[in-house]
This record gives C-alpha cells, sequence and structure tokens, in this order.
C-alpha cells in the first residue's frame, strides 16, 4: 500500500485532517507501506506561510511518521510543475483538453444568457463550450494570434457526453456517474499553476499512490479525477472517502461552530492544551471506524493491528469534547508517573520555582487516577506548595468546634509515629478519634482541609506521606491558628 496525506498549506492542521493523516498512516504500517506526505500548494491565494510547519510539527507530535515528504524529495506541488505541463501538453496534443480565453465576465453573460428553468446555472461543458471562446471555436490563426499578444487563457479537460462511469469507493460501495453532468474542469489556471484536480491526479499517479483516503468532502470531485485519469491513460487508484466529522448541534465542524461549543479545531490547540498525542488519535480513529469488539481504548500499536477500512461507515459522526476527555484520562493511565512528570517540570517550574522532578514523579504518582490531561499535575498546588487559604464552603462544613483541639492532638501524635507510613498515620489518627471518642471522620475532614486547603483530593494518608511530616506539622499548625 502506497497512501498519502495531501494537506493543502492554507492553515494549520485540523483534527480533521489529523483524522485523514491516521487513517492512511494505519494502513502503511500494518501493510508494510508507505506513508507519503504531499503539501499541494498550488492556490497561492490561500498560502499560509507556517502552515506547513505546523502540519510537520503536529504529524510528529501525534507520533505518524512520514516516510516520503518534503524532507526526503520533491513533495511540494510547487517544486513538480514540469510534470503537470507534460501531461497538460499531452492531454492537448491527443485532443483530451483544450485552451479557452474566456474572461470570468464572458462567463458569467454566458450563464444568464443559456440559463433555463431546467437548467438555471449552466455549466461551461460540452453543451455550451460551442458558445465560447476557445480553442475548439476559434481557428488556429487567431488562437495563435491570441497566444502571441498574451491573452490570459486556461486550459479544461474535453469531456464528452453520454458514457457512465462506476467506480467504487471502499466506504461507500458504488458510485455512478454520467459524463453529461461533469463539467469541462479547468486543469491549468491562467496563472499557469496547475488546479487541485489535475496536481492530485498526476501526483497520485507519479507517486503510484494505491489507496486514495480522504474526506468526504473530496468525493464530489471523484468523476473529474476518473475521466482525467482515462483520459490520460492511467489506472485510477482505490478510494475511500471518509464521513464527515461533525458539531455536535449537526452540521459539519467548521472553525466556527467548533468556536462557538468550545471545542478546538486545531491540533496545535490540542498539544499545547497538553492532550495526550495517543488520546487524541485514539478518539479520532473511532470517529468513523467501529471495531468489531467492545474495545475502546487502544494504543497506537493496537490500532495498528485492528483497524479496517471496511469497518468504517460512511454517516458523519459527531465529536464530543467529553468522550474526548475520557479517553485522555484513560491514556493517562497508560503512561508512567515518571513520563507525566517529566513533560510537565517545566510547566511546574514556571508556577512553583525550583520542583525536584522526584518530587514530581511522587506527586505524578499520588494524582495519577485523579487526572484527566497530564497539566493537571500543575493545578493541584498543594502538591507543591502550602495553601495560602482554605475553601471557605469546606470549612462551614468539616471544621468543627472541636476540630482545632483534634487536629491539634494529631499533630503532636505525629511527632512520635516511627515510620511516615499510610498505615501508621492511619493508625494514629483512629487512636486519637478512639480517646476522643468520636468517628475518624471528625478528624480525616478537617487534616485533608488544613493541609491541601480543599475538601477532597487523593487518599488522605497517601498524602501526608507524600507531603512529609515537616510540611505537615507545619500545615496543621497553620490551620489550627487560621481556623480556631
Ligand atoms: N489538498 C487536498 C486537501 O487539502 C487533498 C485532498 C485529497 O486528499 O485528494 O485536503
Amino acid at each position: 500500500m502506497r497512501v498519502r496525506f495531501a494537506p493543502s498549506p492554507t492553515g494549520y492542521l485540523h483534527v480533521g485532517g489529523l483524522r485523514t493523516a491516521l487513517y492512511n498512516w494505519l494502513l502503511a504500517r500494518q501493510s508494510g507501506g508507505t506513508f507519503i506526505l504531499r503539501i499541494e500548494d498550488t492556490d497561492r491565494t490561500r498560502f499560509v506561510a507556517d502552515a506547513e510547519e505546523d502540519i510537520v510539527d503536529s504529524l510528529e507530535w501525534a507520533g505518524l511518521d512520514v516516510d516520503e515528504g518534503p524532507e526526503t524529495g520533491s513533495y511540494r506541488q510547487s517544486e513538480r510543475t514540469a510534470l503537470y505541463d507534460a501531461a497538460l501538453a499531452r492531454l492537448l496534443e491527443e485532443g483530451n483538453a483544450y485552451i479557452a480565453f474566456d474572461t470570468p465576465e464572458e462567463i458569467e453573460q454566458m450563464r444568464s444568457r443559456l440559463a433555463t428553468d431546467t437548467n438555471p446555472n449552466p455549466r461551461y461543458d460540452w453543451s455550451t463550450r460551442s458558445h465560447m471562446k476557445n480553442s475548439l471555436t476559434l481557428g488556429t490563426d487567431e488562437v495563435a494570434l491570441r497566444r502571441e499578444r498574451g491573452d490570459p487563457f486556461v486550459v479544461r479537460l474535453r469531456v464528452e457526453p453520454g458514457a457512465e462511469v462506476l467506480f467504487t469507493d471502499i466506504v461507500r460501495g458504488d458510485v455512478r456517474f454520467r459524463t453529461d453532468d461533469v463539467d469541462d474542469q479547468v486543469l491549468m489556471k491562467s496563472d499557469g499553476l496547475p488546479t487541485y484536480h489535475l496536481a492530485n491526479v498526476v501526483d497520485d499517479h507519479d507517486m503510484r499512490i494505491s489507496h486514495v483516503i480522504r474526506g468526504e468532502e473530496w468525493l464530489s470531485s471523484v468523476p473529474k479525477h476518473v475521466l482525467l485519469y482515462q483520459a490520460l491513460g492511467w489506472e485510477t487508484p482505490r478510494m475511500a472517502h471518509l464521513p464527515l466529522i461533525l458539531s455536535p448541534t449537526g452540521g459539519k465542524l467548521s472553525k466556527r461552530n467548533a468556536d462557538k461549543q468550545g471545542i478546538p479545531v486545531f491540533v496545535r490547540e490540542y498539544r499545547e492544551a497538553g492532550y495526550e498525542p495517543s488520546a487524541l488519535l485514539n478518539y479520532l480513529a473511532l470517529l468513523g471506524w467501529h471495531p468489531e469488539s467492545e474495545q475502546e481504548v487502544f494504543s497506537l500499536e493496537g490500532l495498528v493491528d485492528t483497524f479496517s477500512l471496511d469497518r468504517v461507515g460512511p454517516s458523519g459522526v459527531q465529536f464530543d469534547m467529553d468522550k474526548l476527555a475520557w479517553f485522555n484520562g484513560q491514556h493517562i493511565r497508560m503512561r508512567s508517573p515518571e513520563e507525566i512528570a517529566k513533560s510537565q517540570m517545566e510547566a511546574l517550574k514556571k508556577a512553583y520555582g525550583d520542583v525536584d522532578e522526584e518530587r514530581a514523579v511522587q506527586a505524578a504518582r499520588l494524582m495519577h487516577e485523579r487526572m484527566a490531561i497530564a497539566s493537571d499535575l500543575v493545578g493541584f498546588e498543594y502538591l507543591f506548595k502550602a495553601p495560602s487559604d482554605w475553601d471557605e464552603a469546606g470549612v462551614r462544613k468539616r471544621w468543627k468546634d472541636d476540630s482545632a483541639r483534634l487536629v491539634q492532638t494529631y499533630r503532636d501524635a505525629l511527632m512520635d509515629v516511627q515510620e511516615w507510613t499510610a498505615e501508621q498515620l492511619e493508625e494514629t489518627l483512629r487512636r486519637v478519634t478512639g480517646q476522643h471518642d468520636v468517628g475518624a471522620g471528625r478528624l480525616i475532614h478537617p487534616v485533608r482541609l488544613a493541609v491541601s486547603g480543599v475538601s477532597h483530593g487523593p487518599g488522605l494518608f497517601d498524602l501526608l506521606v507524600y507531603l512529609g511530616r515537616d510540611a505537615v506539622c507545619e500545615r496543621l499548625e497553620r490551620a489550627v491558628n487560621a481556623l480556631g
């Protein structure tokens, strides 16, 4: 399998683009094939200078390594114009393409002139081309004269009516169309650059792409591509058009409606927010693909083993941030506390000054089950510094008249604990509450509040072990003085 991801550098990599890249990459890896990155940069009007860099960085972050791409050779379409020119020359020579001089205004005029009730928007095609200024209607001299004069022109594919074309999409099955309904698409624009259609077909052929796997929005281009392959006498690659990614409220997940729902659309935003790349990929894999078993959580290797195109359905799938957050939590648990800590060292140092890496690992171990995202670690402030105040609602609910006395007693007892282990700390606590004839909760809640400032968190005794005797005693002392 030789597959390609062929983004246009018109903006940062979109999550939908990452899904397309992922499906291609998975198939390449599971078949021992080749994953190609091709930059489709022929549309100079929509070119964004740092888009390619973002695409490359995002793929790298996600772990989708590229076998052939701009790093290894000429994989930007702007570097490949000689190939497109050669294809054009052949198409023109063999009568499958022609030159057209019509200005946009003239095409507009043709549209209003030839519009009928049944055909309100006539296209430039077999039925209208004879009314236009092109190399099929103008004499050879006139064409030569215009070209000499430097009149702008485009090259169009000559699509003849009366034939039916069938192609089989791996996701959608048989798709039929009639050539009567296909316009004489522009292959080369007046700026001399190829259109998407021409460059895409020429490159897929030249790069020996076996399977074209891309978003549903390209399905409507397929007839044009198939006719181009036929005109050039090339074999059409196999094709799969992936279902649309929809917003939770329906409709395509556009930047605008995603913004409204608080859904980031660019991969870089997930990267910056600290998502696990493997979780995002796991989630994206399931946006369109349905594994045979009930299993939902997959590592990237697991996806390579299990993914298959014949379990990709055609209907649109809704993007759901909560579900993604759930996957992220699952993938956090698959990573070691060491790795999580390492990834957050920079942020930890920024927030708390000098944080020791071993300390961060212990913190990550303590919070492993409670994290939804690696950056949560930085948010657990009390793991890295003493609370400066105590949650008001928590105090009202948990800090009773006898709390100060009980906490003070526990603090004093902690000075004598032999081994600073969760068992000993718990035993000591139960002894104190036993002596005062109250339930353990009467001390557990105020102690938690005193050391962390909040009333929820990891197991209390594990937290105390993590904090260490000095910090615990000091924090208890401070709370007793402040809360009374
Ligand atoms: N350049 C197109 C895009 O931006 C490629 C579509 C295709 O894969 O053929 O998605």
